[in-house]
């Protein structure tokens, strides 16, 4: 079982999801809505890479999203 906020080291992927209106999601907040799915609530890193595999910096949402999901140290 997983504890709140415990950071269990495992890597989670996913895509960003672009459409013409503005429903779609980026890969940072794709990746950690698969993070919950599996079950955990923390993260220690994002690694945002893009098309031309150079590392990307996540938009106010997905750093909003991230803030919300940091593991507090103690
Ligand atoms: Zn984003």
């Amino acid at each position: 079982m997983i504890k709140k906020h415990q950071v269990t080291g495992r890597i989670y992927t996913a895509v960003c999801v672009d459409t013409s209106c503005t429903l779609g999601v980026c890969a940072e907040r794709n990746a950690m809505f698969n993070m919950i799915t599996n079950g955990e609530n923390a993260i220690r890193r994002v690694l945002a890479l893009m098309p031309d595999g150079k590392a990307g910096v996540p938009c106010g949402a997905c750093r909003e999203f991230m803030t919300q999901l940091m593991a507090r140290r103690v």
